[in-house]
């Protein structure tokens, strides 16, 4: 018997989804998979898919599910996977929480663990606007609890001072676009886990990282699988 290794984490933006998953990810040895990244990879990238989609991106839609489907169900295929994985930002919707069950069944697989990370829309407001990203690492700072010691630069010494972004789509406007995006298309997917029993919740408004990753970690291992 072994902890829970098929995860999804469902949260609001800024919850903390990508902070805990990859913590995860170097806990459990599984692979780390952020949709989000991946969709914006292809826009830094200048790729084909990333000029069709980086309007969606900016104005914080949500890419078409048979696209969001497709790239998932290619990530899953790479050999890494086989170990166990943390879904970060999928399923988004109902239509891709069913995309992903008829996929795993294929895969002779199942969900062990839905993790939902709660907090409040105005705490996101406030973390998201003062989110900055090291684009080298991924290391995430907040200018008001988690500054970088240099402003504007990562602290890490092989990031060399790389410059901290700014995502375009962490704007307040955009940020409270997000949210309803969320609570009206999102929300209904944990309803969704809720009735496959396999639904797990932690409010997290007041709680730091360090917090919520030891709770989520309770969760991961408490649930045995074969
Ligand atoms: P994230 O980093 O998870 O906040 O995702 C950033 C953006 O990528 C979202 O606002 C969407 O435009 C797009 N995206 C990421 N994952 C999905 C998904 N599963 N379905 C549709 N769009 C997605």
């Amino acid at each position: 018997m072994c902890c829970a290794k098929r995860i999804v984490i469902i949260g609001p933006p800024g919850a903390g989804k990508g902070t805990q998953a990859r913590r995860l990810s170097k806990e459990f040895g599984y692979s780390h998979i952020s949709t989000g990244d991946i969709f914006r990879g292809h826009v830094e990238q200048k790729t084909e898919l990333g000029r069709r989609i980086q309007d969606t991106l900016d104005r914080g839609e949500l890419v078409p599910d048979p696209l969001a489907c497709e790239i998932l169900a290619h990530r899953l295929s790479e050999a890494d996977c086989a170990n166990g994985y943390i879904l970060d930002g999928f399923p988004r919707t109902t239509a891709q929480a069913l995309a992903l069950e008829t996929l795993l069944e294929k895969r002779n697989e199942t969900l062990d663990v839905a993790i939902q990370l709660d907090v409040a829309d105005d705490v996101l407001v406030e973390r998201l606007t003062n989110r900055r990203i090291c684009p080298s690492c991924g290391k995430i700072y907040n200018l008001e609890s988690n500054p970088p010691v240099k402003p504007g630069h990562c602290d890490k010494v092989p990031c060399n001072g790389a410059v901290l972004e700014h995502r375009d789509d962490d704007k307040e406007l955009t940020i409270r676009g997000r949210l309803r995006v969320y609570h009206k298309t999102t929300e209904p997917v944990l309803a969704f886990y809720e009735d496959r029993a396999i639904l797990d919740s932690l409010e997290c408004s007041n709680l730091g990282p360090d917090e919520v990753q030891a709770e989520v970690m309770a969760m991961i291992c408490k649930v045995q699988t074969a």
